[in-house]
């Protein structure tokens, strides 16, 4: 496609970039286990330094921002997780489980899931396809050996896809991906046309705190939406989701959502769900696993 003559490509050229990775069957189950009216889907993208060190740059006043997300903000999260018995996913590059291997064990200790997310932040569309399956490959083999558990999850770093990702991830057996954005609800993902038995739990920045949270000098973005906003924004998600008897699923990260003036968000978040009846609350992967196997069209 040339970007400067975009109204020439043609349509043999503009349907094949289409449906490189595309929505399938649809994966949203008769019901929820237990008889729960909707799915949680918690999620904590634990980049700490490599969210600096992935973009190619190692300033140290931004390394230690990443540190304090290892050192405060996921103790802060699992507080709270633990004061409402809830279990929630970890995407973690495999650089920051390795720069202290003995701060996941309170993240696994707790039952929590570690899942894929880069070796080190990179931007995967950058990647050929050698590198980036030898890299998804290493980033699990590194999870496993620190967490003595195999991931089955995987999210994009950046949630920056390569044409190969989805490939790669069905092909090196992943349950599931959680980077893409065809809908609200789980569904099955298709890549060139061809059904890959991959579960995409799909994630949005709507759903994403770093969205309206996060501070960078540069490129300049500033925080403008206040602390409440973002509660009533996620709140809203989740009210409609359990009308809908459907998933909520959210993105945080423990450099963004572990501060003293916003850790409440989490806390009153889980205590609304809970109040409004019964939801179950699940792992990435238990939601993943949930609705593959009450797929709509098994008879
Ligand atoms: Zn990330």
């Amino acid at each position: 496609m040339n970007p400067d003559r975009v109204w020439e490509t043609p349509e043999e050229e503009w349907r094949a970039l289409i449906n490189r990775v595309r929505a399938g069957r649809p994966l949203r189950p008769k019901e929820w286990p237990g008889g729960a009216r909707c799915a949680v889907a918690l999620s904590f993208d634990a980049d700490h330094e490599t969210f600096e060190m992935g973009q190619g740059r190692a300033a140290i006043g931004r390394l230690a921002w990443g540190e304090f997300g290892r050192r405060v903000g996921v103790p802060r999260v699992l507080e709270v997780l633990h004061r409402h018995d809830v279990r929630a996913s970890f995407f973690t590059p495999a650089v920051a489980a390795l720069i202290d291997p003995a701060a996941m064990r309170p993240i696994t200790d707790a039952g929590h899931e570690i899942g894929v997310h880069g070796w080190m932040h990179e931007n995967t569309s950058r990647l050929d396809r050698a590198t980036e399956r030898e890299l998804m490959l290493r980033a699990c083999d590194a999870l496993e050996q620190v967490t003595g558990q195999r991931p089955v999850g995987h999210r994009a770093a950046q949630w920056d896809l390569s044409p190969h990702t989805i490939e790669l991830v069905a092909e090196l057996g992943f349950a599931y991906d959680s980077s893409m954005m065809a809908d609200d609800e789980c569904y099955e993902l298709m890549t060139n046309g061809t059904p890959t038995g991959v579960v995409e739990v799909p994630v949005e920045w709507v759903r994403d705190d770093a969205v309206y949270l996060m501070f960078n000098r540069d490129p300049a973005t500033r925080p403008w939406t206040s602390p409440e906003a973002v509660f009533d924004i996620f709140r809203r998600e989740f009210d409609a989701a359990f009308d809908e008897g459907g998933l909520f699923q959210l993105v945080m990260h423990p450099f963004v959502i572990g501060y003293r003036s916003r850790i409440w968000i989490l806390d009153q978040l889980i205590a609304h769900a809970k109040a409004r009846g019964s939801v179950w609350f699940a792992t990435h992967a238990e939601v993943a696993a949930w609705v593959w196997q009450h797929r709509p069209d098994l008879p």
